[in-house]
C-alpha cells in the first residue's frame, strides 16, 4: 500500500483537497484491522530494536494536529509492542521563560535524537509558526523566516543522520466536537480538557489557514508532510505505522557485526 498519496507536495497541495473521513487504510473488518496493526507493530519492534543497537541512525517522528485530534493515542498505539529503551516521547507546552529567552528552534533541537534513538515529538516547533501565529504573536515576515530556519534546522538533523517523519492528524471539526464532549462526559478524560481549547476551537479556519500554509513551506523531500486522516482511529494507526515502517525498512539497518575475537569465547562455569 502507498503512503504517497498522503504526502504533502508543495506545489500541488491544499488542505482541503484531503478528506479527514478517508479510511481507506482499513482493510474492512474490524479484527482483520487489529490483527494488521500488531503485525505492523511487531516490525516496528523488531527494527527499532536494530535502530537502537546499531546506533548509527535515529528517527524523529512529529505530530502535530488540533486538540484531541489523537497525538497521545497514536503514541500509545504505534509504540505498544515497542521496547521503552531507545524511545522517547517529548510534549511540547506553552514554552517557560527560560525557553522563550532562547531562539524559538532551541528547545526543539536539545530534545532532538541522538544516534540510535527514535523520538517522538508530540506537538514540536511547529507551533511557533501555528499558534503563535494565529494569535497574532508574530508578523508575516517574521512568519516566512521561521519557514526558512525550520527547513535548515531540519537540514541539519538529516545530514547528520536522523530521519524525519512529519504526520499532521487531520480531524473534522465536527469530529474535534464529539471528542471533546467525550471528554468531558467521562471524569477519566475531563483531566485533558482545558476551557482554552475551545477559544482555538473558535479560531479553526484560521488553524487550518495556518496549517496548510506550514505544510506547504517545509514540506521537503528530506523531511516530507504526511497528512493522515484521523476521524477514523484505526485508519490514523494503520497509516501512522506504515509510515514509521517505510522509514525504518529504508534505513537498511543492520545489528553491529560481531567481533572477531569474541567468536571463539565460551564462557566458563
Ligand atoms: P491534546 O491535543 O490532547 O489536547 P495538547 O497537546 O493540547 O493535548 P496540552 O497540555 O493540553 O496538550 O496543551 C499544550 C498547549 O501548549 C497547546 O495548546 C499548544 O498549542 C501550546 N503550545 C505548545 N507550544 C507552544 C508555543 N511555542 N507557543 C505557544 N503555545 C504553545
Ligand atoms: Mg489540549
Amino acid at each position: 500500500m502507498s503512503i504517497e498519496k498522503y504526502r504533502v507536495n508543495p506545489k500541488t497541495f491544499s488542505l482541503k483537497d484531503i478528506k479527514t473521513n478517508d479510511r481507506s487504510e482499513r482493510s474492512g473488518g474490524r479484527e482483520s484491522d487489529a490483527e494488521e496493526l500488531s503485525r505492523l507493530s511487531k516490525e516496528i519492534f523488531q527494527l527499532q530494536d536494530v535502530l537502537h543497537a546499531q546506533t548509527r541512525h535515529s528517527i524523529l517522528m512529529i505530530i502535530q494536529g488540533m486538540d484531541a485530534s489523537g497525538k497521545d493515542g497514536t503514541v500509545r498505539h504505534v509504540f505498544s509492542g515497542s521496547d521503552p529503551f531507545g524511545i522517547r516521547v517529548v510534549s511540547f507546552k506553552v514554552p517557560t521563560r527560560e525557553e522563550l529567552l532562547h531562539d524559538f528552534l532551541w528547545r526543539s533541537h536539545i530534545h532532538a535524537p541522538k544516534a540510535g534513538e527514535l523520538v517522538i515529538f508530540n506537538r514540536s516547533h511547529y507551533e511557533d509558526v501555528l499558534i503563535v501565529k494565529v494569535h497574532g504573536l508574530i508578523d508575516e515576515a517574521e512568519c516566512r523566516r521561521r519557514y526558512n530556519q525550520i527547513r535548515d534546522y531540519e537540514r541539519i538533523l538529516t545530514e547528520n543522520g536522523t530521519t524525519i517523519i512529519k504526520c499532521f492528524l487531520h480531524i473534522s471539526k465536527e469530529e474535534q466536537k464529539i471528542r471533546l464532549q467525550e471528554r468531558l462526559n467521562d471524569p477519566t478524560k475531563t483531566w485533558k480538557f482545558n476551557l482554552q481549547d475551545l477559544k482555538e476551537r473558535e479560531l479553526w479556519k484560521d488553524y487550518m489557514e495556518a496549517y496548510e500554509r506550514a505544510l506547504i513551506n517545509t514540506s521537503t523531500d528530506y523531511a516530507p508532510w504526511y497528512v493522515v486522516p484521523s476521524d477514523s482511529r484505526t485508519n490514523r494507526n494503520l497509516l501512522i505505522s506504515r509510515i514509521l515502517l517505510t522509514a525504518l525498512r529504508g534505513l537498511k539497518l543492520n545489528y553491529p557485526p560481531v567481533p572477531s575475537e569474541y567468536k571463539n569465547i565460551t564462557i566458563k562455569d
